[in-house]
């Protein structure tokens, strides 16, 4: 039979030494996202196809070319989650958290699932850390998830970002400026792409948003929305740079932001990284204040972003980010013979329950191969036992790194040291945490 060897494209693996890195981020991002009173929320891997048509958009690339869309056995057609916002939206107003205590802020991290052309930083099944804040329609709800945003990029110890903003209005204002992008993107339709001549009716910001490097190029010169911003976009739009100034988060307005979601109002922004090539964007967001409504709940002004994770795991790789070193094996119980083995087992079996990271044989080695192994795995401490010390109920504790030996008894107080030192290692791991972040 042959070996099955091979992912399907655009998915990765994530082995044990990179998993621990995903780790490391999903824990901070989600550490970060509590403190500013955002709590993690889980949805399905799939939903309804209805529901991203409706929020994410028609003409848009997502809907139009990349969604994994099929019939189930039911005769539904279901979707795989593009994106983590119209789910997040749709469970809010499911579960009627809406109606309760405003706002209602949730964060997650999920896979999702694009098929575009796999390539570094784009990939089919990838995966993303977002927040949603639902019922807050001030200036500072925006900020405050650019600035969580901000701090997340400047925890991990990534530089070389830069926060672009922009607002892209309400449909009052937009109404007057479709009618003006129209009329510029008329004059030049026959060099558009097809999907954007058909854009040009139906949703003519879309082409701004267009990957292909002639509707991008017509684009750039195109009239811009922050020209046609209502008296209380313009307002809004002022507010939420106000903030970031107050809080010396630095941005630049980049007036040909719109993002590729329909769902987006007023205020958007991306954070873009020097380290990654063509995929540059590793966060985006914005303000949806027509979404709710949209999927058939009640006016609930909201907003959110999504920030790629790959895409952080790379800038964080490019620019040499430190990770926590992985967990250790504290202590590697070297048994010789059968009994031992038993005794070792146990013993295992008890440490753990206490919090200390312990191995021991599972393979029926020597012990010298057992030594070696220990090694190999950067064990801390070793006790070797034997008929002997079994017998005698005393044994020699090898400090690996130090080299050096001291007896231990194989009774009750053994449990007590061994807490103890494990207890002192992760104290002295958690200072130096402290140190390196203060520095
Ligand atoms: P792009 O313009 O690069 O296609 P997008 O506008 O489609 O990005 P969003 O829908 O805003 O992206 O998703 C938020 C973030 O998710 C992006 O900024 C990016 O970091 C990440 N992302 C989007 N698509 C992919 C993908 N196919 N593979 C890996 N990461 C992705
Ligand atoms: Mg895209």
């Amino acid at each position: 039979m042959d070996l099955i060897t091979k992912a399907p494209r655009g998915t990765q693996d994530m082995l044990p030494e990179v998993a621990h890195k995903w780790q490391h981020i999903e824990q901070t991002a989600l550490a970060i996202a509590a403190d500013f009173g955002y709590r993690e929320m889980r949805t399905p891997v799939f939903e309804h196809t209805e529901l991203f048509h409706r929020s994410v958009g028609e003409t848009t690339d997502v809907v139009q070319k990349e969604m994994y869309t099929f019939t189930d056995r039911g005769d539904r057609s279901v979707t795989l989650r593009p994106e983590g916002t119209a789910g997040a939206a749709r469970a809010v107003l499911e579960s009627g958290l809406y109606a309760g205590t405003l706002p209602v802020k949730v964060s997650y991290v999920t896979s999702c699932y694009r098929y575009e052309k796999p390539q570094a930083g784009r990939l089919r099944e990838f995966h993303q850390f977002g927040v949603e804040c639902f019922g807050a329609a001030a200036p500072t709800a925006d900020a405050e998830a650019i600035s969580l945003a901000h701090t997340l990029l400047a925890q991990l110890g990534v530089t070389g970002v830069t926060l672009y903003i922009n607002s892209i209005g309400c449909p009052t204002c937009r109404a007057k400026y479709h009618e003006a992008l129209k009329a510029y993107f008329t004059d030049r339709q026959d060099e558009l792409c097809g999907t954007c001549r058909d854009r040009l009716e139906r949703n003519p910001m879309r082409i701004l948003d267009c990957k292909s490097p002639i509707c991008h190029e017509i684009g750039a010169a195109a009239p811009v929305i922050l020209d046609f911003l209502c008296d209380e976009c313009a307002e809004h739009f002022e507010a939420v740079k106000a903030c970031l100034n107050a809080a010396d988060i630095p941005f630049e307005v980049d007036p040909h932001i719109v993002r590729g979601l329909d769902y987006y109002t007023r205020t958007v922004f991306e954070f873009v990284s020097d380290a990654l090539g063509a995929q540059a964007v590793v966060c985006g967001g914005g303000r949806y204040d027509g979404l709710i409504e949209e999927l058939g709940g009640p006016h609930l002004p909201s907003l959110g972003f999504a920030m790629g994770l790959e895409r952080l795991l790379m800038i964080m790789d490019a620019k040499g980010c430190s990770f926590p070193a992985p967990p250790a094996c504290e202590l590697y119980l070297a048994p010789m013979g059968a009994a031992a083995a038993r005794e070792c087992f146990a013993i295992a079996a008890k440490l753990r329950a206490g919090g200390v990271a312990v191995q021991t044989d599972v393979v029926g080695r020597g012990l010298k191969a057992q030594m070696k192994y220990a090694d190999k795995i950067g064990a801390k401490q070793v006790i070797v036992v034997g008929d002997n010390e079994l017998e005698t109920k005393q044994a020699k504790l090898k400090d690996m790194d130090a080299g050096t030996e001291t007896d231990i008894a194989l009774d009750d107080s053994m449990y007590t040291t061994l807490y103890q030192r494990s207890l002192d290692r992760q104290l002295g791991a958690m200072s130096d945490l402290f140190r390196s972040v203060a520095e």
